[in-house]
C-alpha cells in the first residue's frame, strides 16, 4: 500500500502531476491517495521532494490505552490505563483484535515514577505489540521506547486516534526501524 505522511507533506503537488491514474488530490493542503484508483506503480514515491510517500508492507500490532474502551486514557500516563485496545494494522486497515486488561500491579501502583518493575510488567501485558498510543507518557518512556514505538495522540475518540495513526503510519514505521527511537507526537491538523 502507498501511504503519504501528513507530517511530511508540504502540499507541493508534484506527486499529483506524476500520478498516471489521477489517484492523488490535495485536501487542506495535504496530499491524499484514493486507494481505489491507485495501481501501486510507485511513480509518486520518486517525485516527492519531502520523502513523504512510502510503500508500506508491514503489519503492526498497536495498543491504545483506555479506561472505558471508548476514549483514549485522559488524565494520567498510558501505563496506568485500565485496558489496552489492540489493533492490527495491515494495508491501510486497522482491525480490532482484542482488549487486554492491565494488571492489578499497575492499577494499585505507588507514586514511584520510572519504576523498572512497572516497565517490566507493562511489557508483559503488551507482549507482541509494536506501537503504544497514549495521550501522556510517564518517566518510563525511557525504557518503553526501547521496546515500543511510543506515540502521543491528542485525539479523544478511539476512531479519531486511528485516523491520525493512519495518516502518519510511515513515520511510525520509520521510528520502529530505528535503534535510537524517540517518541512521536501526532497532531491531526
Ligand atoms: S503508486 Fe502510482 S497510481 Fe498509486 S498514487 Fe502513486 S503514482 Fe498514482
Ligand atoms: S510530492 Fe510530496 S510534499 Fe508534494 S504534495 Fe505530494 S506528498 Fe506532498
Amino acid at each position: 500500500m502507498i501511504n503519504i505522511s501528513k507530517s511530511k507533506c508540504v502540499g507541493c503537488g508534484l506527486c499529483i502531476e506524476t500520478c498516471p491514474k489521477q489517484a492523488i488530490t490535495l485536501n487542506n493542503g495535504v496530499a491524499i491517495i484514493d486507494i481505489d484508483k491507485c495501481v501501486g506503480c510507485e511513480a509518486c514515491i520518486q517525485s516527492c521532494p519531502q520523502n513523504a510517500i512510502a510503500k508500506i508492507n508491514e503489519t503492526l500490532l498497536i495498543a491504545i490505552g483506555s479506561d472505558d474502551k471508548k476514549i483514549i486514557k485522559q488524565d494520567d500516563h498510558v501505563g496506568t490505563s485500565k485496558f489496552y485496545l489492540i489493533y492490527k494494522y495491515k494495508n491501510g486497515v486497522f482491525d480490532f483484535i482484542e482488549t487486554r486488561k492491565n494488571l492489578k500491579f499497575i492499577e494499585n501502583e505507588t507514586k514511584i515514577h520510572g519504576d523498572p518493575k512497572k516497565a517490566k510488567n507493562f511489557k508483559l501485558v503488551l507482549k507482541g505489540v509494536d506501537v503504544i498510543v497514549g495521550k501522556l507518557f510517564g518517566p518510563n518512556i525511557v525504557r518503553m521506547k526501547e521496546k515500543f514505538v511510543c506515540v502521543v495522540s491528542r485525539e479523544k475518540e478511539i476512531q479519531d486516534v486511528l485516523d491520525v495513526l493512519g495518516k502518519n503510519i510511515n513515520e511510525i514505521i520509520e521510528v520502529k526501524n530505528k535503534t535510537d527511537r524517540k517518541g512521536i507526537v501526532l497532531n491531526n491538523c
